[in-house]
């Protein structure tokens, strides 16, 4: 004879298309889930499936005591947060909405103060990542809230626990974030002047893929090295970087494209020499970065 378990369950808030496909892989795993979001029509065919759609926040929060939250901003959040004003004692909010460290340091302490315990959450995929054990999320907070949702939490995405401060999450994400959105502006404005050189992007594909495929050789190279403050120069001289940056800068101009980035570029680099460095590896630009 076997003992039938309690269902799992969960409350999600937030059904953009990230949080309709958490709703959908707490589903699939066999979740109890209520839901509640400012535009009700959009849990339709997740209610459809199973899911209980709850008349406000307030009831959503009191439901369960593992809450997620999948919310634009920390202004949603609030609004939400607000919403559900005393219900969120003795719950465990999970919050994977994107914006600041900071923030998620201030939403942990307007938790601890209504007796909640806040998780921050990074995903790192879209939403077509969701419901995959190799996707990944970076979570901070109190361990043992993370230690007791862990199971709840990798039904969504691989978990990765970086530490206490509710900030680390979210700053993790968002250097993630600023070495994606630079490498890729980096991409599109190469391939802005090859297509104006008539070189369309399917023909620059195999050069850009090499290129992109070479920089993490470089960064092995170069994280052992910035960590323990050795910048000494060798082929990679911050004089060469600057010789070659105004090479690149000037083939730009020449092709009419816009050389705004590149300019502050080249800046940089002059800035570094100018400052000394012209005899250290480009790593130094990481000291100038930081104003050192
Ligand atoms: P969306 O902005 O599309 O949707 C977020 C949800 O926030 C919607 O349900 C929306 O409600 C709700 N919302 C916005 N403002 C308010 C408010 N003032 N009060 C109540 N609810 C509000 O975001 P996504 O679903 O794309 O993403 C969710 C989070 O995940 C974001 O923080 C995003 O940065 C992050 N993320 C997203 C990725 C992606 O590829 N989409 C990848 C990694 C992280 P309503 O339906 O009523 O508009």
């Amino acid at each position: 004879m076997s003992v039938e378990q309690p269902k799992k369950s969960v409350t999600l808030i937030g059904l953009g298309p990230m949080g309709q496909a958490m709703a959908g892989a707490y589903l699939d795993a066999g979740y109890r889930v209520t839901l509640w979001n400012r535009t009700a029509g959009r849990a339709d065919d997740l209610v459809a499936r199973g899911a209980v759609l709850a008349p406000d926040a307030a009831a959503a929060v009191a439901a369960n005591d593992l809450v997620v939250l999948s919310l634009t901003d920390y202004d949603a959040v609030y609004a939400v947060l607000d919403a559900a004003g005393a219900e969120l004692a003795g719950k465990v909010v999970v919050n994977l909405s994107s914006d600041t460290p900071d923030r998620a340091r201030e939403a942990a302490r307007r938790l601890a103060g209504l007796g909640a315990v806040h998780l921050t959450g990074g995903v790192q995929v879209p939403p077509s990542g969701i419901g995959r054990p190799e996707s990944s999320t970076f979570y901070s907070g109190p361990v043992e809230a993370f230690r007791t949702h862990r199971a709840a939490l990798e039904v969504l995405t691989g978990a990765d626990y970086r530490g206490d401060d509710p900030g680390l999450a979210q700053l993790y994400y968002q250097i993630q974030m600023d070495l994606f959105w630079t490498s890729m502006v980096g991409y599109l404005h190469a391939t802005a002047v090859a297509e104006a050189n008539g070189i369309p992007a399917d023909a620059f594909l195999p050069y850009a893929s090499s290129t992109a495929a070479s920089i993490p050789g470089f960064l092995a190279f170069y994280a052992p090295r910035i960590t323990a403050g050795n910048h000494a120069g060798d082929v990679d001289r911050l004089t060469m970087g600057l010789a070659s940056v105004e090479h690149v800068l000037h083939t730009v101009e020449a092709s009419g494209v816009d050389a705004g980035a590149l300019r502050q570029l080249a800046g940089t680099f002059r800035r570094g020499v100018e400052a000394g460095h012209g005899g250290s590896s480009v790593s130094s630009l990481v000291k100038l970065f930081k104003g050192e």
